[in-house]
């Protein structure tokens, strides 16, 4: 796995690069005895990963683009690279993980804040001093702060990225049920706001909710022959239960819409 324009501080198994055609294309040319799949999260990235599939050939390479906020990304790639799973695996592990991945983000302000839309109050509370505000993106959902992330505790594995500055006056550690795991420090994300603190926490073991995924879904990608549930990496198909199908015949494999290619959600 590699996963392109990841932040400093993900999980030390994972392999970043830059996003960056040469970049990538020399890390995956040095890894290809196997099958490499290429992770992204930001749209620049995704196109640099579609390049470098066109450059090294389609049989092993595969793409998984995951939409999902930087902290839940690295939760992601903690995921998948916890123990010894199969590459056609990484669309299930990604799906399993995220849908036990909890998120929270303190803003300073949701006046340039578009997904999760705030209220009109709230875009105007922007503009008072010392108003935070919390999001939570899974749900989509914009909370004055009150004091609390609602991050639950006894998460195995705890994820924060931040602004320079704190959104909060005092220690905002203490929002945390605990010390995180991972502080992938600074990123760039698409939190418009001058202050900022985003954190994820994964309920469950990392090990024990990817190997779950696995056992969950038996499936075989009908292109390739790969254990592949979900999405198939490599073939771009998607689950054979997520299409419609005729009895008795094979859908036809021909080229996936751009938007369909390895999203995850
Ligand atoms: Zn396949």
């Amino acid at each position: 796995m590699i996963a392109i324009g990841a932040p400093e501080g993900v999980h030390p198994a994972v392999r970043r690069t830059a996003p960056d055609l040469a970049d990538v294309a020399t890390t995956a040319a040095a890894m290809l005895a196997d099958d490499v799949v290429l992770v992204t999260r930001d749209e620049e990235s995704r196109k640099v990963a579609r390049s470098a599939r066109l450059v090294l050939g389609p049989e092993h390479v595969g793409l998984l683009h995951v939409t999902a906020p930087v902290t839940a990304w690295a939760v992601v790639l903690s995921g998948l690279a916890s123990g010894d799973l199969p590459a056609s695996s990484a669309s299930a592990v990604s799906e399993a993980v995220l849908a036990r991945t909890t998120t929270r983000v303190l803003l300073s302000s949701v006046a340039s804040l578009d997904r999760p839309a705030p209220t009109l109050r709230q875009h105007l509370g922007s503009y008072l001093p010392r108003t935070a505000f919390v999001v939570d993106p899974d749900r989509g959902t914009v909370g004055r702060f009150s004091g609390r992330l609602g991050i639950p505790d006894g998460g195995d594995l705890l994820v924060v990225a931040r602004s320079g500055r704190a959104v909060v006056r005092g220690a905002e550690s203490e929002l945390l049920p605990r010390e995180p795991d991972v502080d992938l420090g600074v990123p760039a994300t698409s939190w418009r706001a001058a202050r900022w603190m985003e954190v994820s926490t994964l309920d469950g073991a990392v090990c024990d909710v990817a190997a779950g995924a696995l056992s969950a879904r038996p499936e075989v990608c009908d292109a390739c022959g790969r254990d592949a549930s979900v999405t198939c990496v490599f073939c771009q198909v998607a689950d054979r239960r997520a299409r419609p199908q005729a009895p008795g015949r094979t859908t036809p494999v021909g080229p996936v819409p751009a938007e369909l290619e390895g999203a995850v959600r």
